[in-house]
């Protein structure tokens, strides 16, 4: 693909935006030791958000990442906060049965309802640990992209109005550009119940607080093999050998063999990001009048909003499904940016990235223990608050001797249905193709 080198700023950088003010690496790491009582994979928001639980429970605690802490999505992501699940998006169809064996309706009601308390417990987690991230409860709007999506916000506005008091409303066409200067969408739906934060301000706030709670951190540590089973673990890991009473899986997207099981079940899509350069104060405000997060509704999707300081646009969205060079996604990205915003055509990239998120077949997040392990996973992309709030679930459970309140505990977790599947998505890039035709014909049935 040819790239035009007029799009990027002299200073751009092929890496987060974010990183600039809190940068994944190894501060608070200490040597692996040799027994622990609860020993978790992965240092992102779900493994940091269960160690603390589990250490305000009077645990003994060791996290240990294969990278830098949190240089998997956690410091990677678009920081937009909300309390959605795809419910019913899945190629698999509505969720199966959870532990407690609730019948579909209640558990449909109970799962949204945990996914409004995910929203909220971000806010109580960075109000507790005094967390500087620029959180700030601006909501979200999401833009429609045919008639017939607009027609489906409408009715999402009362149900979700209804059933989760979330204050949202559909705006037509006609009156978008109160909430975006774009007359790319058929209108949208406001929501006020979601927010913004840093990322990566916001992962180094959890990674303080684990390490005032006398948690052990373990950097560049990976984890090969485990043995033995609850009670008597054996973690086999590039820097030696740890015995631990309970082990939690927190790799989402980052999931490899370690963990067959779980990989078999989930698809790592490339999801990724540009930021711009400084706009105009005017122009910037144009764009985004009420700070909002910006979502839309298409198979292949973008999220954007303005950075803190409200002067830089974020644009993310899946250029590919697979992972691509930053230059290349760069190019894609200001491409989809500027069919949405035709006034940022000559604005330039400071910075491009990407990440893994990791998708379920039913859209859904899933925890749960399987052979001993406890886990939590499957983010669909939007995992800000849910991994958050379920790594703390997570917590609990074992706190609790394995008893848990949330509706999420062993939901039917449904395979891949791609025959032979190894957690390889050769696949991709035909989903991909065909979504993206998909959405075309919705697209031209409204023109
Ligand atoms: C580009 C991008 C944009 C996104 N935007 C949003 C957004 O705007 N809003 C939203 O809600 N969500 C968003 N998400 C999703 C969100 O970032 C994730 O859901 C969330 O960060 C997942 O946290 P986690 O702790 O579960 O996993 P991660 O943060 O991915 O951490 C998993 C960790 O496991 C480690 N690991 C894996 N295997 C091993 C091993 N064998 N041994 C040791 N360590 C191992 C990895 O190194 C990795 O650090 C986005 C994600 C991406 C990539």
């Amino acid at each position: 693909m040819k790239i035009d080198r007029s799009l990027f700023h002299p200073d751009y950088k092929p890496e987060p935006f974010w990183w600039e003010a809190a940068r994944p690496g190894t501060a608070h790491s200490t040597d692996l030791p040799d027994k622990t009582e609860i020993f978790i994979v992965g240092s992102g928001y779900s493994g940091l958000s269960a160690a603390l639980e589990l250490a305000r429970g009077g645990k003994s605690v060791t996290v240990v990442d294969a990278l830098a802490f949190g240089e998997g999505a956690s410091t990677r992501n678009g920081g937009g906060v909300s309390a959605g699940i795809n419910l019913g998006k899945g190629i698999s169809g509505t969720p199966g049965q959870n532990a407690r064996g609730e019948d579909h309706k209640t558990l449909v009601t109970n799962l949204l309802r945990e996914s409004l308390a995910a929203y909220e417990f971000v806010g109580e987690l960075v109000e507790r640990e005094n967390i500087d991230c620029h959180y700030e409860r601006r909501g979200r709007f999401v833009g429609a992209y045919s008639k017939a999506h607009y027609a489906g916000l409408v009715e999402k506005a009362e149900f979700l109005n209804h059933h989760l008091q979330m204050d949202a409303t559909a705006i037509p066409r006609e009156a978008q550009k109160t909430e975006i200067g774009s007359d790319f969408y058929h209108g949208g739906l406001a929501i006020n119940r979601a927010g913004k934060i840093h990322p990566s301000l916001f992962h180094k706030g959890l990674l303080d607080a684990c390490h005032r709670e006398n948690i052990t951190l373990c950097a560049h540590t990976k984890v090969t093999a485990i043995d033995g089973k609850v009670g008597n673990f054996t973690l086999k890991t590039d820097k030696g050998n740890c015995q631990a009473e309970q082990v939690i899986i927190a790799t989402n997207g980052y999931t490899g063999a370690l963990t067959p099981k779980l990989r078999n079940r989930l698809v790592p899509i490339s999801s990724q990001i540009i930021v711009t350069e400084e706009l105009p104060e005017d122009l910037a405000l144009e764009l985004i009048p009420n700070g909002r997060t910006i979502s839309e509704t298409p198979r292949v999707t973008s999220y954007y909003r303005l950075l803190p300081g409200d002067r830089r646009v974020m644009y993310g969205g899946r250029a590919r499904f697979q992972d691509v060079p930053p230059d290349v996604s760069a190019t894609l990205l200001h491409g989809m940016m500027t069919d949405r915003w035709p006034q940022l055509k000559d604005v330039r990239i400071t910075h491009s990235w990407s990440g893994f998120v990791a998708m379920t077949t039913d859209a859904l997040p899933h925890m749960g223990q399987e052979d001993g392990l406890h886990y939590c996973t499957g983010c669909n992309g939007s995992g800000v608050a849910m991994m958050t709030y379920l790594g703390n679930q997570v917590a609990r459970r074992i706190l609790q001797n394995g008893h848990s309140d949330s509706a999420y505990v062993d939901v039917e977790f449904p395979g891949v249905p791609v025959p032979l599947y190894r957690g390889s998505p050769w696949f991709l890039p035909i989903v991909g193709e065909y979504y993206r035709y998909l959405d075309r014909k919705d697209r031209r049935a409204s023109a």
